[in-house]
């Protein structure tokens, strides 16, 4: 764990952050700044940088975290309108939490604009 990355602090319950599902591998929490009417966030408890720093023996992280997407978003009501799933990786890709974390985004009332 990093102690100065907020997404190691968020996921290991150091902050005020509720968790829509937990477990021993990744944690699910609503976006604080959603662009979406359901924005989640799916992010490792293990300090990953991006998919750039992902590691051959951690690739069954980021498929248990797209198992946990799909089962989010039927929880959500979302699985048969549609939604997205996606990476940033690096600032030029976006990211700005440099902790891995899979956007779940949907909801939108007459599909994506
Ligand atoms: P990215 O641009 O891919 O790094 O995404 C980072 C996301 O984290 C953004 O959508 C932010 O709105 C979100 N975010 C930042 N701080 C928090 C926080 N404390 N709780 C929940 N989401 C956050």
């Amino acid at each position: 764990m990093s102690t100065d990355c907020l997404f190691c602090q968020i996921s290991q319950g150091k902050m005020s952050t509720q968790f829509l599902y937990e477990d021993d591998i990744i944690v699910v929490f609503k976006d604080i700044n959603p662009m979406a009417p359901v924005h989640l966030l799916l992010v490792p408890k293990e300090h990953i940088r991006s998919i750039n720093d992902l590691e051959p023996d951690q690739a069954s992280i980021i498929s248990h975290m797209f198992m946990k997407a799909k089962e989010m978003a039927k929880e959500q009501g979302i699985n048969e309108s549609g939604y997205r799933l996606f990476f940033n990786v690096e600032k030029g890709g976006g990211q700005e939490v440099f902790h891995l974390h899979l956007h779940l985004i949907g909801g939108w009332k007459e599909g994506r604009k």
